[in-house]
């Protein structure tokens, strides 16, 4: 089978084509597996925390891809949940241990044994993949293969973040970046709380724009002030300048999520600019998102199909995946990429 693999750590400052097109042997699933016909992947932030060693794979090579969308070719022993011919998707949470604590409250995102797709495990790059029957979601009959691929990481990281934030009725939202997930979280806004105004900062003029587009009452520059305090407000940046801006921002009581893998260090040094006064004081909160658990991605592909979230979406070729990432790397984005491979 055709592959994008990556074989070592790289700097895509300096290389411009980490991944290599490798004729890998198909899968065969295992116990309880499913082998899956990929027809969509989506291209997501965290294969350049991947691949520039941030979040790098437990081994090489690795073929990435967490936002996969196939059917079912062949189902291994002991699997019986879906049918061959079944349309089915995989994201970012590949299996968990299923007995710690946190498994048994349906928080596998954040238990010890977490493996994650594309990093722990082959990914969707590829024309085939094998994944766990428990670990592989029906998609509604609504969306196309690949605007369905950016809810499966983009999507439902963006329910669980906006979950996070506690945001209530008549309050104000905050999204500092603007690309596949945040772009998400509007419309699921727009939906779920139509009273919700949303406040977009963004560095370019163009992300800018596409926020106002969809619905956002003020869009601003990551350093600009909004005008109004906001209660919650969500993070998607790579960076720490909009952590410390949007610290800023909030109301006393207001909460901070991060939606984001890893940060980069290369703007650390904006966090001594972190002024208890300002920035924390008056109960003001900061908390991480662990990517998602299995409740996250079902319970949002299916509030997804009634808004329903039509992902702006751009396509490239399973070959094109380097100039893919470059663009995202690039900031040049207007909604999510995706790679159409069978
Ligand atoms: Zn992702
Ligand atoms: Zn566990």
């Amino acid at each position: 089978m055709k592959a994008m693999v990556l074989n070592e750590i790289c700097d895509l400052s300096k290389n411009k084509h980490p991944l290599q097109l490798k004729d890998l042997p198909k899968p065969v699933p295992g116990e309880k597996e499913l082998l899956i016909k990929v027809s969509a992947c989506g291209v997501c932030h965290t294969e350049l925390d991947e691949i520039e060693g941030r979040t790098p794979p437990s081994k090489f090579p690795m073929v990435l891809g967490h936002q996969v969308v196939g059917r079912v070719e062949e189902a291994g022993p002991g699997a019986g949940r879906h049918e061959t011919g079944d349309r089915v998707g995989v994201a970012w949470i590949f299996s968990a241990c299923g007995h710690c604590d946190f498994c048994r409250q349906e928080e596998e995102n954040v238990c010890e044994s977490f493996k994650a797709t594309g990093r722990d495990a082959f990914g969707g790059y590829a024309e085939y993949m094998t994944v766990l029957e428990d670990f592989a979601y029906n998609i509604p009959d609504i969306f196309s293969d690949s605007q369905a691929a950016p809810l499966l990481c983009a999507g439902a990281i963006g329910y669980r973040s906006l979950r996070l934030t506690n945001i209530k009725d008549g309050q104000n939202l905050g999204l500092t970046g603007f690309g596949a997930s945040a772009h998400l979280v509007l419309k699921m806004v727009n939906y779920k709380h139509s009273d919700v105004k949303v406040f977009v900062f963004a560095r370019s003029e163009r992300e800018r724009d596409f926020a106002r587009e969809l619905g956002a009452v003020w869009a601003g520059n990551t350093e600009d002030k909004p005008p109004e305090k906001l209660d919650g407000i969500i993070d998607t940046t790579p960076v720490w300048k909009p952590v410390v801006e949007a610290l800023n921002h909030l109301k006393p009581g207001g909460r901070l999520v991060i939606n984001a893998i890893r940060k980069e260090d290369k703007d650390k040094d904006y966090l001594l600019k972190l002024n208890y006064h300002e920035h924390l004081w008056m109960e003001k909160e900061v908390k991480s998102v662990a990517n998602v658990a299995r409740k996250d991605v079902s319970e949002f592909i299916q509030l997804a199909a009634q808004i329903p979230i039509l992902p702006e979406i751009e396509e490239y070729p399973l070959e094109s995946a380097n100039k893919a990432l470059l663009e995202l790397k690039e900031r040049k984005i207007r909604g999510a990429k995706v790679l159409m491979i069978g």
